[in-house]
């Protein structure tokens, strides 16, 4: 059984690794055997750690992931360094809070261009090597926000739904050729996307009210869906949005 979700031999991508939910992806994927490149914009030193850790190769990439201009010479980088790319994490995403009458062109600009042009563009070079290689897996960092309206946040409910509609559209057309398109949906988790939500005592305790598991997710929660879906496992799983929401959304 253990084969199944064997990642050896396999070289993951991540971005937005150096903290919060792509620090424990990384993580998760490596202590399952993948060798890790993370891109981001932050030096990932911590994370660098714990993946020598658990004995993988570890190397980083600089990137300004705020539009579509490094994919290119991110995947010519990630191949350059370790030689394959079997899987790609679009994790990087930001979040800004406004009233939508409120919003500015820059933020929605910035949250758009971050978590929906990036993960495109990214997915978009990394499949054109996973065709050749004979297949690979995309796993994007989808939100509760692929199925809900969310509160004063309209540029990211707009980016995270997108998010949803482009998995099962890329599933649609990568499939034939080997790649599994899929996406994570995390519940509400405790990392600096949070932190704002989690010093509103009021929004704190109803978003805790609500959560049938009783407590937010911490990072790790996520590892297992995100080496499931990167893995053999899933290798009939095809443009799903697997929520990992401590039941929130059951309720
Ligand atoms: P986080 O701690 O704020 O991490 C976000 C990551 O994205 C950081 O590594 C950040 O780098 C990176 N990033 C942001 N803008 C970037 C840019 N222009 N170029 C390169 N990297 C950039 O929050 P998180 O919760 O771990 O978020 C990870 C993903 O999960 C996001 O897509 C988020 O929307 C999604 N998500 C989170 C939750 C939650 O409850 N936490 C729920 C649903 C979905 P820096 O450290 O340099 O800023």
């Amino acid at each position: 059984m253990s084969e199944l979700f064997n990642l050896a031999g396999r070289t993951a991508l991540v971005t937005g690794a150096n903290t919060g939910l792509g620090q424990a992806i990384a993580v998760a994927l490596a202590q399952a055997g993948a060798d890790i490149v993370a891109v981001g914009r932050s030096d990932a030193a911590d994370t660098a750690a714990r993946v020598a850790a658990v004995g993988r190769r570890f190397d980083f990439i600089a990137a300004d992931l705020s539009g579509a201009e490094p994919a290119q010479r991110i995947v010519a980088e990630a191949l350059a360094r370790q030689g394959r790319l079997d899987i790609l994490i679009n994790n990087a995403g930001i979040i800004r809070r406004a009233d939508s009458l409120d919003v500015s062109e820059e933020d929605w600009d910035a949250v758009i261009n971050t978590n929906l042009k990036a993960l495109f563009f990214l997915s978009q070079a990394a499949a054109a090597h996973m065709a050749q290689q004979g297949g690979g897996k995309i796993i994007n960092v989808a939100s509760l926000l692929s199925f809900q309206g969310g509160i004063r946040v309209p540029a990211y409910t707009a980016s995270k739904s997108a998010v949803a509609g482009l998995t099962r559209a890329l599933a649609n057309e990568w499939a034939v050729k080997g790649i599994n398109v899929n996406a994570l949906a995390p519940g509400y988790f405790d990392t600096n996307n949070t932190a704002a939500l989690k010093a509103d005592p009021e929004r704190s305790a109803s978003i805790l009210a609500r959560i049938p598991a009783g407590r937010w997710g911490q990072p790790t929660d996520l590892g297992g869906a995100a080496v499931f879906l990167a893995s053999r496992a899933s290798d009939y799983v095809h443009g799903i949005v697997l929520p990992v929401d401590g039941g929130w959304l059951a309720r």
